[in-house]
């Protein structure tokens, strides 16, 4: 472990006896960036967890430039070079890029100076230069909110770099993002690599193959292949676990899954024999074989129980058949019983966010009632 940046040593994290890591083992270079891919329900995010602080072992150690982090509080952690940027954008929407970019760096100062005085010469370099970087400078001064959801991602990869981290812990960085935005993100996390040690966890191969060098696989908690892209593409236990499942639904479908899900739940009443009709439908709808159906009614119900709000998951659909899909769904979903005022209510919202014209409303309506009829 000399000289390792990052060192976990026989991990596990239980909760409630469950194993969420399960004696894993993980070692990482300064300067490496390493890409985490697994299942639903591997430890990914467990594993970012324990290294931020926000989780403790329950037995083992995870030792950060030789510190032990057990010693340590979450915040501690963060000033010793562990930044965590989160799967959907944190930033200040009424803010410009540059503005948020100068309050990240002041982080540690107070707040105030940053608006109210003119920032200092070379930190306004740093923040140009950081702009330059992200592909955000032409747009530096205008409001956050006018960004795209990929322009967003990577304003908050700068707010992140803006701290200096010395380890860069990214979740999903490409999730919701088109093709052209995905290449941009990667080449925009291979630049940072140059100075900077990175972790990736991601779910779309694609992009893993873009810029991965070394790949760790995790499953129930614990690594299960360690090496090159090739390597892990070509492993046999890998493609049983990971990349068979992988095939079932696109990111895109998954996306349109979700926001159909969290209409079945718009009622915290539903009866579970009401949700057992729903999630196999839903996997029936998507997935063709038994394998695959088991693989997304697992991943629908992790999902759930994470609850992302409608206003984050609608702003990821990229195209109108998308919108259309997903307004089609969670109409035959609200209808399949009597609507009552709460699901009215959020169905509302939704079509709010979906914003598509009333005429192409109604005939989605009528289309999702007649596929009921069926
Ligand atoms: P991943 O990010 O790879 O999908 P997670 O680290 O989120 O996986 O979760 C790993 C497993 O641990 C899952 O089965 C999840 O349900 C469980 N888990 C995660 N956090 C908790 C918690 N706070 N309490 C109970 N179980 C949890
Ligand atoms: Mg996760």
């Amino acid at each position: 472990m000399s000289g390792a940046l990052l060192n976990i040593d026989n991990v596990t994290v239980s909760f409630d006896g469950f194993k969420a890591l399960n004696n894993l083992n993980f070692s990482m270079n300064e300067g490496e960036l390493r890409v985490i891919i697994g299942p639903n329900g591997a430890g990914k995010t467990t594993f970012l967890d324990v290294i931020t602080g926000k989780v403790k072992p329950t037995e083992g150690k995870a030792y950060f430039k030789g510190s032990d982090l057990s010693k340590h509080k979450e915040h501690e952690i963060s000033r010793m070079g562990v930044g965590r940027k989160f799967q959907t954008p944190r930033v200040y929407l009424n803010l410009s890029p540059r503005e948020n970019l100068e309050l990240s760096a002041n982080r540690q100062k107070s707040v105030f100076p940053t608006l109210l005085k003119q920032t200092p010469t070379p930190e306004k370099r740093t923040v140009n230069s950081l702009l330059e970087t992200i592909g955000l400078y032409e747009k530096g001064d205008i409001p956050a909110a006018l960004l795209s959801h990929g322009e967003k991602q990577w304003l908050e990869i700068g707010m992140l770099v803006a701290q200096s981290p010395d380890l860069l812990l990214v979740d999903e960085p490409v999730a919701g993002l088109t093709d052209e935005e995905t290449e941009k993100t990667g080449k925009l996390l291979m630049a940072l690599a140059e100075s900077h040690s990175v972790i990736v966890i991601e779910h779309d191969m694609e992009f893993v193959r873009q810029i991965a060098r070394q790949v760790t696989v995790l499953h129930e908690g614990s690594v299960l292949f360690e090496g090159t892209m090739d390597q892990v593409q070509n492993d046999p236990r890998v493609i049983e676990v990971y990349l068979g499942q992988e095939a079932t639904v696109t990111p895109e479908q998954m996306l349109i899954l979700r926001i159909a899900a969290s209409m079945a739940w718009a009622d915290d009443n539903f009866a579970p024999v009401q949700q057992e009709v729903i999630l196999s439908e839903l996997s029936r709808q998507f997935a063709s074989d038994p394998a695959g159906q088991q693989a997304l009614r697992e991943e629908l119900q992790n999902y759930l129980a994470k609850r992302i709000p409608l206003e984050e998951l609608v702003p990821q659909l990229q195209t109108p058949q998308q919108r259309e899909l997903a307004l089609k769904l969670s109409y035959e979903i609200i209808s399949s019983n009597t609507i009552n005022e709460t699901e009215a209510r959020v169905y509302q919202r939704l079509l709010s966010l979906l914003d598509l014209p009333p005429e192409t409303v109604a005939r989605l309506e009528a289309a999702a009632l007649e596929s009921l009829k069926s």
